[in-house]
């Protein structure tokens, strides 16, 4: 890849938009904060960023990297869509149509999380592998997966954040899960809003050796059993708010041991764990390297 070739990246959140130009994650020259509101006026942001900071130079690529769920189905008429999120406004949003008639460039659109591990996979965690997982664990739960090196899609793309979770022993009583359509899927027992929801506290003020987060990573580590025995990923990355949680590492990797049972045996002892579940070696850049990765891999194509 030349190095003179110039980016558009998107990293499309359900609060925020994050954008920028450049070369790449590590040359960034520009970059804007854009609250989401209406698709017209969020995107419209998007562009009039995209067109006043490119300098005169054209944008060889643009990456979206995008909250969900998305029609990537090249076929479909309604490709490049924003499909059924609950979030006001956004059902059917034509994302990647609004921005090709602004751009006519090469646009990658993936999920968040795809784009991610696509990310940790050319700059990060999981340079090393050619299969690897990302989860984040925030507001919702998400993970994307790369597989020889390729996006894991499919029917549609991986919904990993709502795979079924057995409740624990120790959950607090009543509490079924917060999710309105499984109740007790991943993202319903152990996102952002299911800690609240659960401990009418939010997760950033529960303090270290609270059983809030024993629970979590209960959860958590059920969710990466899974994972691994289905997905068979080399490298599982856990980023999102909740991850901020740094102490949660270590119970995390411990309770997965107590679940696995030593079966896989090459994540089988304490320091192969430690660098089998890991956070994000691109660390906060990681939201906007999805832009980048996916941008880039649009050239590509
Ligand atoms: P989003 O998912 O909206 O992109 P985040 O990944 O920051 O954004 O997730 C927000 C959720 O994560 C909220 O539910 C919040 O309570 C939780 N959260 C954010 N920061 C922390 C933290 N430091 N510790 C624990 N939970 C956090
Ligand atoms: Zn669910």
């Amino acid at each position: 890849m030349a190095s003179d070739t110039y980016y558009g990246a998107i990293e499309a959140g359900g609060t925020k938009f994050v954008c920028a130009v450049g070369a790449g994650p590590h040359a960034v020259d520009a970059q804007i904060r854009i609250p989401t509101t209406t698709p017209s006026e969020t995107f419209q942001a998007v562009v009039d960023f995209f067109r006043s900071h490119t300098a005169g130079r054209r944008l060889d690529a643009i990456g979206i990297a995008s909250f969900g769920p998305i029609d990537l189905n090249p076929g479909s008429e309604t490709y490049g869509y924003i499909t059924s999120t609950p979030k006001p406004g956004w059902k059917n949003a034509n994302f990647v149509g609004t921005i090709r008639n602004a751009f006519d460039v090469p646009i990658g659109f993936d999920t968040d999380v795809n784009g991610a591990v696509l990310a940790e996979h050319k700059w990060g965690a999981a340079q090393d592998v050619n299969s690897a997982v990302y989860y984040t664990i925030g507001t919702g739960i998400g993970g994307g997966g790369i597989a020889n090196g390729q996006l894991l899609h499919g029917l549609m793309h991986p919904e990993m954040g709502h795979m079924r979770l057995k409740i624990s022993d120790d959950e607090v009583d009543g509490f079924n899960g917060a999710c309105p359509y499984h109740g007790n899927c991943f993202e319903g027992l152990a996102s952002g809003p299911a800690m609240q929801a659960r401990w009418q506290t939010p997760a950033e003020q529960l303090p270290i050796g609270h059983p809030a987060w024993t629970l979590e990573a209960g959860y958590i580590a059920q969710a990466m059993v899974n994972t691994a025995c289905i997905l068979s990923p080399e490298r599982i990355i856990l980023g999102g708010g909740v991850m901020q949680q740094e102490h949660l590492f270590p119970m995390v990797h411990k309770q997965f041991m107590d679940t696995m049972q030593g079966y896989i045996a090459s994540v089988s002892s304490a320091a192969a764990v430690e660098n089998y579940i890991v956070a994000p070696g691109m660390g906060d850049l990681v939201g906007l390297g999805a832009g980048f990765a996916l941008a880039e891999a649009a050239l590509l194509i």
